[in-house]
């Protein structure tokens, strides 16, 4: 395994060992996300990046030197990651750049890049010999937990809104998980499952709780610098609601230019809908993390409403160090760009992951994307997840007799 040096708060600096602590900053309380850090030095005198070119791994388990995970235990079977990425012209025309592509992490055995974050999980609860894993969340990170855990026999206990699309909800009560679905908002949620994991000594997956999540969820940009010949786009857009998974490819970006795998970082664009925008708004204010208040989020895109982002602190840091920026977009843009983006590309997404498109586009709009930029879409999500919201944003079909007269008719023939 990679050498663990110390989890660092991204609030207060202070550095903590490994063994001495679960979850948040202890002195910074929720808002103190743990990052992992690692001896750079030391693993680049171990390892370069075409000893992975040799690799028999297709999966996100192929940068396992780069994961806290020891190299000899047990991960799950799942195949998570080594998604497609797509080099999409159409979409560059019309967003009016050099290029464009789509990495396209809908493609995971549960539908979501989450898999990433709960496969890592998994895999130290397992080192652990933990028995029960919890975590809340809008639909896809149970989705996640309970695949992944169901691969390898661990329960599961998980907190969603009861408001969840209800593929999201059939998906985990399929895996065998128990579901407790909470009559309230997925903050709500949230701290119930908190408080249950640390009443029950459950093992807590919640996202910006466990330091482990972002650490999984980095591997996103391992493949995308690896796919792209190590060298990365000059901009990544990412949707954003509990800001970990921007936090993560961050992280995986910061790793390799650590070891000097990639010669620059690219400008993060944090996505997020006009109703669940409280990181946008602390962007452009320039107010401090520990200075959010929660907001009654309302999104159409499920797995980007939060009211209080949990990773905000590591959420800001990927966009200010970034000379990054944050864009919003309206429900209707993003409905609209369920078939906007699957027309230009073939990717079907859900609607928290088609807001990228939605967004790329308003970063075009406001100078932010320059016609010579390169840029990736983060796709995060299938759109299979959300058929309700799928059908909202396209025209039905044609209903037809079966006799060839009918459908002349239907089709203007
Ligand atoms: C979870 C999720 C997001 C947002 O990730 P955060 O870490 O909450 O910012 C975006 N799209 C999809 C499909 C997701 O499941
Ligand atoms: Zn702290």
């Amino acid at each position: 395994m990679a050498e663990i040096l110390e989890l660092r708060c991204p609030v207060c600096d202070r550095v903590y060992q490994l063994n001495d602590i679960a979850y948040t900053c202890p002195a910074c309380g929720e808002v103190g996300t743990l990052e992992v850090l690692y001896d750079y030095a030391a693993l680049k005198a171990q390892l370069n990046r075409d000893t992975l070119r040799n690799s028999q791994q297709i999966s996100m388990w192929r940068y396992r030197d780069l994961l806290p995970v020891a190299p000899d235990s047990a991960v799950p079977p799942l195949r998570v990651g080594f998604t497609p990425l797509y080099d999409t012209p159409r979409l560059a025309q019309m967003l009016g750049v050099r290029q464009a592509w789509v990495k396209d992490d809908g493609a995971n055995p549960t539908g979501s890049l989450k898999d990433r974050a709960s496969a890592l999980v998994v895999a130290r609860a397992l080192e652990q010999g933990i028995e029960v894993v919890s975590t809340a969340s809008t639909g896809n990170a149970a989705a996640a937990l309970a695949g992944v855990a169901a691969s390898v026999g661990m329960k599961v206990i998980l907190c969603v809104p009861a408001a969840a699309p209800e593929a999201k909800i059939a998906q985990l009560l399929v895996y065998g998980a128990t579901v407790l679905l909470v009559e309230e908002s997925y903050d709500v949620a949230f701290d119930l499952c908190t408080q249950m994991c640390l009443s029950e000594g459950w093992y807590c997956r919640n996202t910006g709780m466990n330091p482990f999540t972002v650490e999984g969820k980095k591997t996103v940009s391992f493949e995308i610098a690896e796919q792209l010949g190590w060298k990365v786009p000059d901009v990544v857009l990412v949707s954003v609601g509990d800001g970990n998974i921007i936090a993560g490819v961050y992280k995986g970006f910061y790793d390799l230019y650590q070891l000097g795998w990639i010669d620059q970082m690219p400008r993060l664009i944090g996505v997020q809908a006009e109703g669940s925008a409280a990181l946008y708004h602390a962007w452009k204010h320039d107010r401090r993390a520990e200075d959010m208040q929660p907001i009654d989020a309302q999104t159409v895109a499920d797995s980007i409403s939060a009211g209080l982002p949990r990773d905000r602190a590591k959420a800001l840091r990927a966009v200010r160090q970034t000379q990054g920026a944050f864009v919003t977009v309206s429900d209707r843009d993003i409905i609209g760009a369920i078939p906007a983006l699957a027309r230009l590309t073939g990717v079907f997404a859900e609607p928290a992951s088609a807001a990228v498109f939605a967004g790329a586009q308003a970063a075009v709009q406001s100078g932010l994307i320059q016609r010579d930029d390169t840029v990736l879409l983060l796709g995060t999500g299938n759109g299979l997840k959300d058929v309700r919201r799928a059908q909202e944003s396209v025209a039905g079909g044609l209903r037809v007799a079966p006799t060839l007269d009918a459908v002349r008719q239907a089709l203007h023939l």
